[in-house]
């Protein structure tokens, strides 16, 4: 039977785009889209990029006002989902209007991530970069000349190093791994970025974790001593799984979820960064943090709710990241068992033992697209047909 009432937890990427698709898919019972944040839903992915260069707010925004009273989707924002009482189909809510509970007969949880704390001393010093009220701090203290510390080598905070370097700060970026975006790059191409921040002016400290943070900089494992006025704190993020766990619904590294993005009680789906899916190629629950991922999930657990579409969740993954003057792409998914092989400058192929996976791209949104083709069918184990088929075409 076809849900009345949906309810999304979670006002980011993912819920506002379940919201959408409910209603593209003519679901015509009633959606409630709850966010803690406050506004309107916005984009994420320009906070470490353009907006801390144009400040503009308006710019990030998905949907305007008009589309909630048009479409008939009750946005609450600054309200949060407390609770979710499962025998009752319920959630607990509290907001500008105090606590009240909220029935549903489907419930999306949409909750995405929060920044990870590593342990390091004196932490509660430094800034975050997660929310449109993070950003806006950040751009506040660009405004003056500073020294720089980023706790975190991957693309978010590389992403704000490449700005803050463009603004004429001095940067100096600490990563734990030995080399940068270690979970979601290959090293040939954690290397061209490593030489590319250091081209930039960018310091970088790899290997040597932060150990200590305080108003005169940051102390590094090894006891070295990271001058800064201010540090930024972008090492990773943690799936918001609590609500989930509380229900006593299955989690891991995230929220688990079957082929249909159902999580253990059929009556509740999760999507995006908080959850934990199958991947189709190997069958290993992974969990993706990307606009792709988030967007194709909500489309999928939408047409599911309102046309009883069974599809098993397929979507290539796909993810871009801006530093500097280049854009990353990365078209597929490699595990950390992946071997490479560069195929051309800045066109890294990745394989496991069922051939080609992932494709790097470096400024280059045609080989990119044509990747995304070749994996979408299905890939190819040689790496001559590879080239053939998306270089030489
Ligand atoms: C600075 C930055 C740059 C990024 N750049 C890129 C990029 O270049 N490319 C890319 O693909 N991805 C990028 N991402 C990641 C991308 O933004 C996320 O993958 C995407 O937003 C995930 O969507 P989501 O709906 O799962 O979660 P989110 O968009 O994070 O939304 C989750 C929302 O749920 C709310 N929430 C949590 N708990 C509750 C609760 N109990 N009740 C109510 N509301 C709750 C949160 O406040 C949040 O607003 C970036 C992210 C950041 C922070």
């Amino acid at each position: 039977m076809t849900p009345q009432a949906v309810v999304i937890a979670g006002a980011g990427q993912g819920g506002l785009q379940a919201a959408i698709s409910l209603r593209q898919h003519g679901f015509a019972g009633s959606v409630t889209l709850i966010g803690a944040e406050p506004g309107l839903p916005y984009l994420r992915p320009p906070l470490s990029k353009a907006y801390l260069l144009d400040g503009n707010a308006e710019a990030l925004t998905i949907r305007p006002e008009s589309f909630f009273a048009s479409k008939n989707v009750a946005h609450l924002p600054e309200t949060r989902v407390e609770q979710i009482d499962r025998a009752a189909r319920e959630v607990r809510l509290s907001g500008p209007g105090g606590g009240r509970n909220l029935p549903y007969d489907h419930l999306i949880l949409a909750t995405g991530t929060r920044n990870l704390r590593p342990p390091v001393d004196g932490l509660d010093c430094a800034c975050d970069l997660r929310t449109l009220r993070d950003a806006a701090v950040l751009r506040d203290r660009l405004t003056k000349r500073q020294r720089i510390a980023v706790i975190g080598g991957g693309f978010i905070g590389l992403e704000f190093a490449a700005v803050a370097r463009k603004l004429g700060h001095d940067v100096s970026v600490i990563e734990a791994a030995s080399r940068l975006m270690a979970r979601a790059v290959s090293p040939l191409m954690s290397g061209h970025f490593a030489a590319l921040h250091r081209d930039l002016g960018t310091k970088l400290h790899l290997g040597q974790p932060a150990v200590g943070v305080d108003g005169d900089g940051v102390t590094l494992v090894d006891g070295t001593r990271i001058p800064a006025s201010f540090v930024l704190l972008a090492a990773g993020v943690r799936p918001n799984t609590e609500l989930a766990e509380d229900a006593c619904l299955e989690t891991g590294n995230g929220i688990t979820v079957d082929a249909n993005l159902r999580t253990s009680d059929p009556a509740i789906s999760a999507l995006g960064d908080c959850a934990s899916y199958p991947d189709p190629r190997t069958g290993r629950h992974i969990r993706l943090e990307s606009v792709q991922a988030a967007t194709d999930h909500a489309r999928l657990i939408a047409a599911r709710i309102a046309k009883g579409d069974m599809a098993e969740y397929a979507a290539l993954p796909w993810f871009w990241s801006d530093q500097g003057d280049q854009k990353l792409q990365i078209a597929g998914y490699a595990g950390p068992d992946a071997t490479e092989e560069e195929v051309a400058e800045g066109i890294v192929a990745r394989f496991d033992t069922r051939g080609l996976v992932a494709v790097e791209t470096v400024n280059n949104a045609r080989v990119h697209m044509k990747a995304r083709r070749l994996l979408e069918k299905g890939g190819l184990a040689d790496i001559d047909a590879m080239v053939d088929a998306i270089i030489a075409a």
